[in-house]
């Protein structure tokens, strides 16, 4: 989708620091980073949100979960710990469309996820 902020990202029309990528997804540094550690895990083809992800798309949500254990491996916190989270829709907190795993770490996270 040329108007989606990510499908641009990982077209390399609008520039990144990227941290992680395969054939099927890219991780990247978040713009306004939340924690030490911040990074985006996308598909690399348009899916507006993890409600569209189905049986077919799975794949992609395997290599998520792949690529986010390689970025905490990169960024040096897999044994320390992090967070991924997937914000689903308005009130989940989704801003971007197309879908995408934060990947959060480097300090102590708080317990609240609100
Ligand atoms: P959401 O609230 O949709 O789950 O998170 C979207 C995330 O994308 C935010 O953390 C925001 O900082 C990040 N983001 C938005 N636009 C850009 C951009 O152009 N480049 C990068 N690297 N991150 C972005
Ligand atoms: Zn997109």
């Amino acid at each position: 989708m040329s108007d989606c902020i990510f499908c641009r990202i990982v077209n390399g029309e609008i520039p990144s620091t990227r941290v992680y990528e395969d054939d099927l997804v890219l991780a990247f540094e978040d713009i306004h980073p939340m924690a030490p550690v911040h990074c985006i895990v996308v598909p690399k083809i348009h899916i507006a949100t993890l409600m569209d992800v189905t049986s077919d798309l799975m794949p992609y949500v395997g290599a998520m979960t792949a690529a986010a254990q390689e970025v905490a491996k990169r960024k040096g916190i897999s044994e320390k710990g992090f967070r991924t989270v997937i914000n689903c829709n308005a009130e989940g907190g989704q801003v971007v469309f197309h879908l995408h795993m934060h990947v959060l770490g480097g300090r102590k996270l708080r317990d609240e996820l609100g």
